[in-house]
């Protein structure tokens, strides 16, 4: 297999760094997108990619080794506690492209003029849009549309989804992170891919286009090229553009016909996968919210005091994001919501930390203590 490749990773317009790693290195090439406080998302997205990119053995293999070690590093530092990151890597493997994919990230292929999703989004919207409760325009804008129900870094057992790509000469792939699919809908991503010839000139142009619908999180876009697949070439421009090829080119066409879907589950193991997934589906839900959602705090109401809550304010349809009260404290909700500050008590008032979230308490303590609209302190 011959492959042309380009990528870029850009922080974005918001963020203050950037947690998105990726390796363009033939034969693997790869995305993460990491998640955790202070440096941890930066550790974790690099060290998934360093490790998988150090080792040998299966593309699954690798992945839980990644796993491993995020897990062992967060152990140790408790800086660090709590990180994680996504992965979608692909692996050329004689004629296939091997591909591991667990999180948000995603991989797509453009065949023929025509892009198609590789990658299902490990997200609790996802499985609410399965669930008929979400329409996949509704979970595109959903404000709880980046809680992973899987992750590296939040358990020792991980599923991984696993799939075998059989390209055509002419195929183009490519990787990205949230921060792109997220900013730009899939058909502007389509055009982007079809209209850029050269694939680093492909991931240029989509990094720039999620920046200007607003840049709101890091961007990483992958771009591969299959230029020849079994002695199998296509001419330059059209592999590049992933135009559709007439008859009578030197390109054998498929040896798959031309439905069946390009990736190939693996047909027991997805079967096994299958099976698992029903298994834990409430078990994940349950350990993904513990990693992602526990680790949240803000700021509420409860019978009429300022209370401490564990969790997010919002909850998306039937999933309840909040674990149940974590602490009542003697502040009249009524005396501190006359304060402008804190006039939102009623929806949760987010803070980044437990600790933070005792700061904003201790805030509103001395406000109601203080030269106050209202000296209404208990
Ligand atoms: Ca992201």
């Amino acid at each position: 297999m011959k492959l042309r490749f380009g990528a870029r990773s850009d922080i974005g317009r918001v963020r203050k760094g950037n947690e998105d790693s990726f390796t363009a290195a033939e034969p693997l090439f790869a995305v993460a997108d990491g998640m955790g406080g202070h440096q941890g998302g930066e550790v974790a997205s690099s060290l998934a990619l360093e490790t998988i990119g150090k080792g040998a053995g299966t593309l699954e293999g690798l992945v839980r080794e990644a796993n491993a070690a995020i897990n062992q590093q967060a152990a140790g530092d408790p800086g660090l506690a709590g990180m994680g990151t996504t992965l979608t890597v692909m692996r050329a493997e004689g004629e296939v492209l091997r591909m591991a994919h667990v999180g948000d990230s995603r991989a797509y292929m453009l065949r023929g003029g025509h892009l198609q999703r590789l990658t299902k989004d490990h997200t609790v919207v996802e499985r609410l849009v399965e669930e008929g409760k979400l329409t996949p325009q509704e979970a595109e804008i959903h404000p709880q549309r980046n809680i992973l129900t899987r992750a590296l870094g939040v358990d020792e057992l991980l599923q991984v989804d696993q799939a075998a790509i059989e390209p055509h000469a002419g195929d183009r792939l490519l990787l990205c992170s949230d921060g792109l699919h997220g900013m730009i809908d899939e058909e502007r991503i389509r055009g982007i891919l079809f209209e850029n010839a050269d694939p680093q000139a492909a991931a240029d142009a989509l990094v720039a286009a999620a920046n200007e619908a607003g840049g709101q999180d890091n961007i990483t876009a992958v771009v591969i090229d299959v230029l020849e697949v079994d002695g199998q070439t296509i001419p330059d421009t059209a592999a590049a553009a992933g135009t559709p090829q007439a008859s009578g080119t030197d390109v054998e066409r498929p040896r798959l016909a031309a439905t069946p879907p390009p990736v190939r589950r693996r047909g027991r193991r997805a079967l096994v996968w299958l099976a698992i997934a029903l298994i834990v589906i409430g078990g994940g839900l349950w350990a993904a919210k513990a990693m992602w959602v526990d680790n949240q705090f803000y700021v509420g109401e409860a019978n009429g005091n300022v209370a401490l809550y564990r969790g997010i304010p919002a909850a998306p349809l039937g999933f309840e994001l909040s674990t149940p009260l974590q602490e009542f404290t003697d502040l009249p909700a009524a005396e501190v919501t006359r304060f402008p500050e804190y006039q939102d008590l009623g929806d949760g008032i987010t803070a980044s930390s437990e600790e933070d979230a005792r700061a904003i308490v201790e805030q509103m303590r001395a406000a109601l203590l203080g030269p106050a609209p209202e000296p209404g302190a208990p």
